[in-house]
């Protein structure tokens, strides 16, 4: 660790990252860190598209990605990180070339299948900051188990037509997306339903903004509450979450 501690930014990193490091909550110190850091997407659709382009722009060290699909036609219209040409390729693979056409040095590991319960303690346990961007609500709650019961915070986020939501879990210290909604709705499968691009573009970039924050240690994070975004009437609204008591996943953990 001592070498890893003694790094130091190159001249190359300097300029590619001159625009993060004039901000005075970053700087040299806080670049380092972000380029420390190992970040794991789960999902390369779209909320994965955005929060993926901008982690990799952002200096993030290692990405992870994980996905089990191939990219189908209808997914251009908002997962932004795919091409024309990429469909029926493999989403993971999609997504790394296009990450590293961003950042030809950037970390990036690929696991092209499903998160499941079985799988997912030994994918996350590597990462240092988790995001959700699965677009069905049983992948969300399989997601959310493992990180509290791996005690990897994540950020959450879920879109619909032009609405989105966001909150961010700091297992043991702050309540679950379990607390909040016990259980898939019926129709929690996902998948299908309608959405406008850009809401993707927005909840994906504050699920960006959110691991970025925790890697610095700075600013305040959407711990203990849920963000709601109606774009059709231009609207963010933050709900403080007052659980009566913590669910079982949190309270096992
Ligand atoms: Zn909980």
């Amino acid at each position: 660790m001592a070498a890893r501690d003694a790094r130091q930014l190159s001249d190359h990193e300097r300029e590619l990252f001159s625009r993060n490091i004039r901000v005075p909550e970053i700087g040299e110190e806080g670049q380092l860190a972000l380029l420390r850091s190992r970040v794991l997407v789960v999902g390369a659709g779209g909320l994965g598209s955005p929060a993926l382009l901008y982690l990799a722009a952002a200096g993030i060290g290692e990405i992870g990605i994980a996905d089990g699909d191939r990219v189908e036609v209808s997914n251009l219209q908002r997962q932004v990180l795919h091409r024309a040409r990429d469909v029926g390729r493999l989403k993971t693979e999609s997504a790394r070339e296009a990450l590293l056409e961003v950042r030809p040095d950037l970390d990036v590991e690929v696991f092209p299948f499903r998160i499941e319960q079985g799988n997912a303690p030994g994918v996350l346990s590597g990462f240092d900051f988790i995001i959700d961007a699965t677009d069905s609500f049983r992948s969300k709650l399989i997601l959310n188990d493992a990180c509290v019961q791996t005690c990897r915070p994540f950020s959450h986020a879920g879109i619909r037509g032009f609405y989105g939501q966001a909150m961010t879990v700091l297992p043991g210290e702050s309540p679950c997306l379990r607390c909040v909604f016990p259980e898939a709705p019926e129709n929690g499968e996902g998948g299908g339903e309608g959405v406008l691009a850009c809401v993707a573009g927005i909840l994906g970039s504050i699920q960006a903004a959110e691991a970025v924050k925790y890697l610095l240690g700075t600013g305040d994070l959407l711990t203990g509450k849920i963000l709601t975004f109606d774009g059709a009437a231009m609207r963010f609204r933050v709900v403080d979450l007052q659980p009566e008591k913590r669910c079982e996943v949190c309270r096992a953990a």
